[in-house]
């Protein structure tokens, strides 16, 4: 039923979340006792598969998709692996947080079902360095788990074995891309791995291996105790599901909300986030993140979800908006974007370590009044060439959305500066 908030209903800002034996009171560990007393294997991929549960980390990819090409059976590789990402440094983003601070158990719960379903042997939290609270939260979610009989050997009398490990990342953006952690995992730089092979058949140590957002997996316990049919039923369109929506900048209310999928972005801003702060007008907004296409007044009545902000050129990312105001400088915003991701290449590929430093200097440039005319169709072109298909990973494409969009979008903002030489939105 829309309305419903399951991965959160469990969390309050004014207490710590609750122990094993508070989870287990509000529900918790049912569902891993029904996955692990009543349903094989295949039964809890297929009911993922039929929730229509797509990955939340923001490449949203099928998640029982994801788990059906684990190859099964005798002869199958082993051992197999769980990876949870928890390094959630996109800039803007922090629903992972809320849910690993405020309900850590209903992760680790989510972890050991979808391990289960993949008949993972092991399970590592790949955790953001600056989590530290988090860190803290985990490891004793984790340690009374193995109390209470759902982690170690012949979890609840099943006969199935998960050991699970919390590994705090050393801290670079590359580690959230899922083969650069599973080679900083393996304690190597956190380079990305070409595909194929793909992590589910060739993963961790060669061996084949799911990585899941914690997002993601929050919502496994949920869709196994209640059905496909009611997660699909949360949504307001056909992706299924609650989703964790965001907003920062200057709006009124900053934060974090549990809604139905699909919510149109106007609702978001202006009944939940409380519409932009006074003296202030929206002109555009990165939906999910820094590395998605900026989207403007004409794009807020389009509904919150993958196929959706697809559709009108966009990504929903990780569905965290960041908002541009009136009275910030979008060339400096795409300035800012793009430093940050210069600085986060890991530069292995030729366009994206030169390509990104190039881009960076000639916003630098604009804003510091010493633009030159040229540098538009520069940077456009910039654009297409680290576009997809040009590296190894999505970190380079990912940079080029907000950029290529902001030059559509403002283009007048990239034009008034080169004219006026000068930018507009610092005092002379
Ligand atoms: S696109 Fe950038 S971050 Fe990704 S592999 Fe190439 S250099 Fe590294």
């Amino acid at each position: 039923m829309p309305g419903e908030t399951p991965l959160t209903g469990r969390i309050r800002p004014d207490r710590p979340p609750l122990d094993a034996v508070g989870y287990e009171q509000a529900g918790g560990y049912q569902a891993l006792r029904k996955a692990l007393g009543s349903l094989t294997p295949a039964e809890v991929t297929q009911q993922v598969r039929s929730s229509t549960l797509r990955g939340r980390g923001g490449a949203g990819f099928a998640t029982g998709q994801k788990w059906s090409f684990v190859p099964m059976g005798e002869d199958a590789p082993r051992p197999r692996y769980l990876v949870v990402n928890a390094d959630e440094m996109e800039p803007g983003t922090f629903k992972d947080r809320l849910l690993l601070e405020g309900d850590p158990h209903q992760m680790v719960e989510g972890a050991i079902i979808a391990a289960y379903a993949v008949q993972a042997s092991v399970a590592y939290i790949f955790l953001r360095w600056a989590y530290r609270v988090a860190a803290r939260r985990l490891e004793k979610a984790i340690a009374e788990a193995y109390e209470r009989g759902y982690l170690g050997r012949n979890i609840l009398g099943s006969g199935y074995d998960l050991d699970m490990h919390l590994h705090v990342s050393a801290g670079r953006y590359m580690c959230g891309e899922e083969t650069g952690l599973l080679n900083a995992l393996e304690g190597k730089r956190a380079n990305p791995r070409s595909k194929p092979p793909y992590p589910q058949t060739s993963g961790l140590w060669g061996k084949p291996t799911v990585v899941n957002n914690v997002e993601t997996l929050c919502c496994v316990p949920h869709i196994v105790n209640n059905g496909a049919d009611w997660f699909k039923g949360l949504s307001r369109t056909p992706n299924g599901g609650t989703k964790l929506y965001g907003a920062s900048g200057r709006v009124r209310r900053p934060g974090l909300w549990e809604l139905p999928m699909g919510t149109p972005i106007r609702e978001l801003l202006e009944e939940h986030a409380g519409g932009m702060r006074e003296g202030y007008r929206f002109r555009g907004l990165l939906p999910g993140g820094a590395s998605t296409d900026f989207l403007g007044e004409q794009h807020l009545d389009v509904a919150m979800d993958f196929d959706t902000v697809q559709k009108v050129g966009s990504r929903m990312g990780t569905g965290t908006m960041i908002i541009l105001d009136d009275r910030s400088c979008p060339v400096g915003m795409t300035r800012n974007l793009t430093h940050f991701f210069a600085q986060e290449s890991c530069g292995w590929c030729t366009p994206c370590w030169g390509g990104l430093r190039w881009c960076e200097q000639m916003l630098s440039e604009m804003e510091e009044g010493r633009g030159r005319e040229e540098y538009l169709d520069r940077l456009a072109a910039h654009a297409g060439m680290l576009g997809p298909g040009h590296t190894y990973c999505a970190l380079a494409p990912g940079a080029m959305e907000p950029l290529q969009s902001a030059l559509t979008l403002f283009r007048e903002d990239f034009e008034r500066h080169i004219r006026e030489r000068r930018c507009p939105w610092r005092s002379p």
